[in-house]
């Protein structure tokens, strides 16, 4: 970083605090200042990150690691003009207004400096653009590393289309004037999403466009983060709605932030034939499984979740089961599933979260705009759908520390969460692209490819064996390991005989046994339908604008 006034360099000074505050002085008579930045842009680490991402044929332009702003300002109210120099001929999408563009480089519109990060630039080499909508315009832009991945079929094409549509229908209104998914397809860049007012930029593993598997896993990320233009962008809770990037945001709402966004967002894959009926049910069956052996539910409510935000989402995986991370995503789902059976058992079927969603987030249709909201602006809108104590209803859930995961939902949706012998084909997709074997279920163990443990469930098997979170099993019963071998292993314990499982473990250089007292051979959840109740979970996620 360089700071000039009439060419001369200015000497600046980092706050003691902010770490992201500059002090210096303008000499008099300068009336403005330059600042030079370069942005180094960081090797691929993994994990989640929101910053800029560039390969050899792509990059995620993000505009808030390139810029400085005046301390305090609000940032609706400070004006930026961008522009961009690009390697010849690649293409770009962004949902931020072009004023000139020549072939090496474009001049974006002026806008508010909220509005430019709020716009980030997906540029590269090999690039597709596909129409999704004409009214309001939607669009998907798809940067890969390689061209043969973009070779995407015309059932998957349609899918993307009816999430528009399907959106369009559960909401009633749009608040954008031209929508873009910026779609990164890269083994070389972070995996995640991140939601925007006219965009989502949302990057996904290199052939999740033609893997079944990958698709399975990675592309529900396209319909959470539209859903976020609506839940998130416009309706915004007011503690997340803050005037600058210095100010702290307080997270408490963060269930409905994301927790109704994960549970429309989900809706929407079903809907939109993104997901089987069976893959949304198997999602939900391993969503609900995990969150239901989660010891940790015992001393941390999930409104503390929200409240710890900022520092779960960096928080390592190990001992996540005894210490809980950011479950206001798949929880926020079980209790909005809770949340929309009840208004459809008050309503005998009348209304439903859907009618919420229209109150709540739709007409009229606007521009981008925030209307920020209140924990009691969401019991009121429950109310005027269908009276009830929603208050009571909603703060029981968040301040739980049961141990049981909230499953009203699922019941009244008429389904049973259960056990079987096998995998259901999401948690067989999770497995193959996540490379981890799931045990949690059957002698509390999730493992690691390179068979280093990820996570034990407390109060089970191998934890009451002394197994934990780092440690390496070297060998099962003997025999060198493997993740078969393991299953194996747990599946022999249905016989009498074989209800030990003797694990030789490698704990920090320390080799131990550790013997699994279990007897119930291998456990993974799926949902069972429960007969004596109406199939209102299938009502619920049937499409709404056109014939599965
Ligand atoms: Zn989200």
């Amino acid at each position: 970083m360089k700071i000039t006034a009439g060419g001369k360099t200015i000497t600046w000074r980092r706050d003691d605090v902010d770490m992201y505050a500059f002090h210096f002085e303008v000499p008099a008579p300068a009336k403005e200042i330059q600042v030079a930045l370069d942005f180094l842009s960081p090797t691929f680490a993994g994990g989640f990150t929101a910053g800029a991402s560039t390969t050899a044929h792509l990059a995620m332009v993000t505009w808030n690691q390139l810029l400085l702003y005046p301390e305090g300002a609000n940032v609706s109210d400070v004006i930026f003009k961008a522009n961009l120099a690009l390697p010849t001929g690649w293409k770009f999408g962004t949902s931020l207004p072009v004023a000139s563009q020549s072939a090496s480089k474009v001049d974006f519109g002026a806008v508010s400096l909220e509005r430019l990060v709020d716009s980030p630039v997906l540029t590269g080499e090999y690039f597709l653009v596909i129409p999704l909508a004409a009214n309001p315009p939607n669009e998907i832009d798809i940067g890969a590393d390689n061209n043969a991945d973009l070779a995407i079929g015309p059932e998957l094409a349609t899918t993307l289309k009816r999430i528009v549509s399907e959106a369009a229908s559960l909401f009633g209104a749009t608040h954008y004037t031209h929508y873009h998914f910026l779609l990164t397809l890269s083994d070389h860049t972070a995996h995640f999403g991140l939601e925007h007012h006219e965009s989502n930029d949302s990057r996904v593993a290199e052939r999740s466009l033609l893997d079944d598997a990958l698709r399975d896993v990675s592309l529900g990320v396209l319909p959470h983060e539209f859903v976020h233009s609506w839940n998130g962008k416009y309706r915004r809770p007011a503690g997340l709605a803050t005037p600058n990037y210095q100010e702290p945001m307080k997270g408490e709402l963060l269930w409905v932030y994301e927790g109704l966004t994960q549970y429309l967002g989900n809706l929407l894959a079903a809907r939109s034939g993104l997901w089987t009926v069976q893959q949304y049910r198997d999602h939900l069956a391993e969503s609900a499984a995990d969150l239901d052996h989660k010891p940790g539910r015992l001393w941390r409510p999930l409104i503390d979740t929200t409240v710890a935000a900022q520092i779960l989402y960096g928080s390592p995986a190990e001992w996540n089961s005894l210490r809980r991370s950011v479950d206001f995503y798949d929880e926020g789902w079980l209790i909005w599933l809770d949340t929309d059976t009840k208004i459809r058992e008050l309503t005998g079927g009348a209304k439903s979260l859907d009618d919420f969603c229209k109150r709540f987030h739709g007409a009229p249709s606007t521009a981008p705009m925030v209307k920020t909201y209140v924990f009691d602006d969401v019991v009121t809108t429950l109310n005027e759908v269908a009276p009830f104590d929603w208050r009571t209803f909603l703060l029981t859930r968040l301040n739980s520390t049961d141990f049981h995961a909230p499953l009203g939902g699922i019941e009244r949706g008429g389904w049973k969460l259960a056990y079987q012998a096998t995998p259901n084909g999401v948690l067989k997709d999770q497995e193959q692209v996540r490379k981890f074997t799931e045990l949690g279920y059957s002698i509390g163990l999730r493992l690691n490819e390179d068979s280093s443990i990820a996570d034990v469930i407390e109060g089970l098997a191998a934890s009451k064996a002394g197994s934990g979170p780092g440690m390496k099993v070297i060998a099962v019963n003997g025999k060198a390991y493997s993740a078969e071998i393991l299953r194996d292993s747990v599946k022999a314990t249905t016989d009498l005989r074989k209800r030990r499982i003797d694990l030789l473990i490698d704990n920090e250089g320390h080799i131990e046994n550790h013997q699994l007292s279990y007897g119930e051979g291998e456990k993974y959840p799926v949902l069972e339908r429960d007969a004596s109740k109406a199939d209102v979970l299938s009502k619920i996620i049937a499409p709404l604008t056109w014939t599965r």
